[in-house]
């Protein structure tokens, strides 16, 4: 683990101290300061003012009480939050997670880490998370809608197009947002599509949303393979997860000429020689809503299911972990690098553990952190706030040209931060670095906030 300056650390100590138990809020913040040791010997004037410190401190957090009744009539409470980062930019802007590991620490971190991926984009967007521990699984239609109103119930009171604009995440998709968007509109009586993002596309979404984080990640890697000669057209790719990011990772890999491998979800994995069929994950993810080892049993042939073990096994190019925090740990690293991978965007928020990203770096392997490679999400949610804000609505090809665009500038201003600053090639650098001083610079012109 590369050490911290004096100051750096007695930082990070005191964010240790006063969150405590909050592990991934620790990961994150030490991560993004061990970037910083180079701006601030560069500029010290960056950590004048407490800056660095205030950064570290979300502006606010808010956790409140989600009763809701199940199909039999019992009465269920589940706990939500919305953690409000950083509003230097623009209004808070990040998604909602449904899951039971969420706590108060997950989403801080996911905050966090939202705010410079925000930064990086260019628009006027804060960073902002939320979520609850319930666990949609096995939930019925009539239950996630009751979830969700009464998630919202509590939520709309912090929201607003030019306050707080929430969209989704892990276990929050279109019927979700749709729900949530709906009692929105009940509570306050008004249409603001631009308080939601992720909508459909009847009431005020955009195309190319749903796509834009998966498309944008393969965007990132197509950009980094570029600098050194090489792209897609021919490579075995493995992505986790099978939800919306993995979903449109595959898809857009397969369209460049990559060959899917193999994808998962929280119970094991699938691989398929003949490349992963992607109509028929759709089929079992998005219509059905199944586990992913109904793929083997449909696929027949050629198509295998592996309950537990590591996706991470499988050999491949290229690798997309697009499932969830610390998924991709040192062990996995090393076998991946066994098989000779050459590149990996991470679809998910953190999902390498620091020892894998010190491995794949030390191997000279293109790596593109969570903040930079998956920035294409919110950034096509921008593009729909801009939308919403005209009402206008803009075709695929105008919103995805957009989007290519906006994750080529991405990994330029990385790539070119990162040389600045004496690492070529090293995208976490460039990542953390660019996206703090575009968040630093607007915090400083604010005065003492
Ligand atoms: P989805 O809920 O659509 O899909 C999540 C997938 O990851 C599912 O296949 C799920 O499997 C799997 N998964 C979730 N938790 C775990 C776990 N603890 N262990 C193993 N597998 C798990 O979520 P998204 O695709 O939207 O999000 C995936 C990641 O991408 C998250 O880290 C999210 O923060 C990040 N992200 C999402 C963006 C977006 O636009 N949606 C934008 C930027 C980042 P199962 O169904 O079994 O739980």
């Amino acid at each position: 683990m590369p050490s911290l300056d004096e100051k750096l650390e007695a930082i990070l100590a005191e964010v240790i101290r006063r969150n405590e138990g909050e592990p991934e809020f620790h990961q994150a913040v030490r991560e993004v300061l061990e970037s910083l040791g180079r701006v601030v010997a560069k500029r010290p004037d960056y950590a004048d003012g407490a800056l660095i410190e205030r950064i570290c401190e979300p502006e606010r957090q808010i956790i409140f009480r989600i009763p809701w009744t199940d199909d039999r009539g019992g009465v269920r409470i589940n706990r939500g939050f919305r953690v409000q980062f950083n509003s230097a930019l623009g209004p808070y802007k990040g998604g909602i997670r449904f899951h039971p590991s969420v706590n108060v620490g997950i989403i801080k971190f996911l905050g966090f880490e939202q705010t410079f991926k925000n930064a990086l984009t260019g628009m006027p967007i804060g960073g902002g998370k939320g979520g609850s521990d319930f666990d949609p699984k096995g939930r019925s239609d009539a239950e996630i809608m009751r979830f969700c109103q009464s998630f919202m119930t509590e939520l709309c009171r912090h929201l607003g197009e030019h306050t707080d604009v929430p969209a989704g995440d892990i276990g929050v998709g279109g019927r979700e947002i749709g729900y949530m968007f709906g009692q929105y509109k009940r509570l306050t009586n008004r249409y603001e599509a631009g308080v939601l993002t992720g909508k459909g596309l009847s009431y005020g979404g955009s195309r190319a949303r749903k796509e834009a984080t998966g498309y944008g990640n393969t965007y990132f890697v197509q950009a980094m393979l570029l600098t050194r000669g090489r792209d897609f057209d021919g490579m075995r790719a493995v992505v986790s997860g099978s939800g919306n990011v993995a979903i449109y990772t595959m898809e857009k890999i397969a369209s460049l000429g990559g060959r899917i491998m193999a994808c998962s979800d929280s119970d094991g994995y699938v691989i398929d020689e003949a490349g992963i069929d992607l109509d028929l994950v759709k089929e079992i993810k998005e219509v059905r809503r199944e586990r992913i080892s109904e793929y083997a049993r449909l696929k027949g042939t050629g198509a295998h299911y592996i309950t537990g073990g590591s996706i991470w096994d499988v050999p491949c190019d290229v690798a997309m972990p697009s499932a969830t925090q610390n998924e991709l740990t040192g062990r996995d690293a090393r076998a991946l690098l066994r098989n000779g991978v050459i590149a990996v965007g991470e679809g998910a928020n953190m999902p390498s553990t620091p020892e894998a990203i010190r491995i794949f770096q030390e191997a000279g392997v293109l790596f593109g952190p969570g903040k930079a490679a998956n920035a294409g999400g919110v950034a096509t949610s921008a593009l729909e706030m801009q939308q919403n804000a005209s009402r206008d609505s803009w075709t695929f090809e105008q919103t995805e040209s957009r989007l290519a665009s906006i994750m080529r500038n991405i990994h330029d201003i990385c790539a070119s931060t990162a040389e600045e600053y004496g690492t070529p090639g090293d995208y976490v650098l460039g990542a953390n670095i660019a996206g703090f001083v575009r968040v630093a610079e607007a915090m400083r012109a604010l005065g003492v906030i």
